[in-house]
C-alpha cells in the first residue's frame, strides 16, 4: 500500500475536524497560551504541494495537550492541528473517528489503536470496530 497516497486522499478530511489552520511544529510552545491542564486533540503531519495538510499521526492528552505535543520531534512531521476537548471521553471519542477517519493504524504511522481514558470502561464509538476495549 502506498501510505503516502493514501494520506493525500484521507488528508482532506481533517479540515472538518479540526479548526485552521495549521501550524508549523516550531511553534507549539506559542500556540499555547491556555491553562496547563488542559484536554484536547492533535494531529501531526506535513503540507503538500496544493497547500493541504496531509495527516500522518493523530493523538490526544487528558490531562496537558501542550505536554504531549511537546514529546513529538520535529524531525518527522512539520505541522500540526489541534483542538480542545471538554473531557477525556470527548477526546477519546473524537481520537477513535480520527484514528479510522484517516485510515488507521495502516495508513497512520500510529501502531496501535487509541487506548480508552485511565479508569474507564469507554468503547470505541466507530461502528465495526473491534478494539478490544471497545
Ligand atoms: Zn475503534
Amino acid at each position: 500500500m502506498d501510505k503516502m497516497r493514501d494520506r493525500t486522499r484521507l488528508g482532506r478530511m481533517l479540515t472538518r475536524d479540526f479548526n485552521p489552520p495549521y501550524l508549523s511544529l516550531g511553534m507549539r510552545d506559542e500556540a499555547f497560551s491556555f491553562p496547563k491542564e488542559t484536554i484536547g486533540n492533535y494531529a501531526l503531519g506535513e503540507i503538500d504541494n496544493a497547500g493541504d495538510f496531509i495527516v500522518g499521526y493523530v493523538g490526544r492528552s487528558d490531562t496537558n495537550l501542550r505536554e504531549r505535543l511537546m514529546t513529538h520531534h520535529e524531525d518527522r512531521y512539520s505541522h500540526f492541528k489541534f483542538s480542545y476537548a471538554k473531557s477525556p471521553q470527548e477526546a477519546f471519542e473524537k481520537e477513535c473517528r480520527n484514528f479510522h477517519d484517516f485510515g488507521g493504524a495502516e495508513v497512520l504511522d500510529n501502531d496501535i489503536h487509541p487506548a480508552v481514558p485511565a479508569g474507564t470502561k469507554l468503547s470505541c464509538p466507530v461502528p465495526g470496530c473491534e478494539h478490544p476495549n471497545g
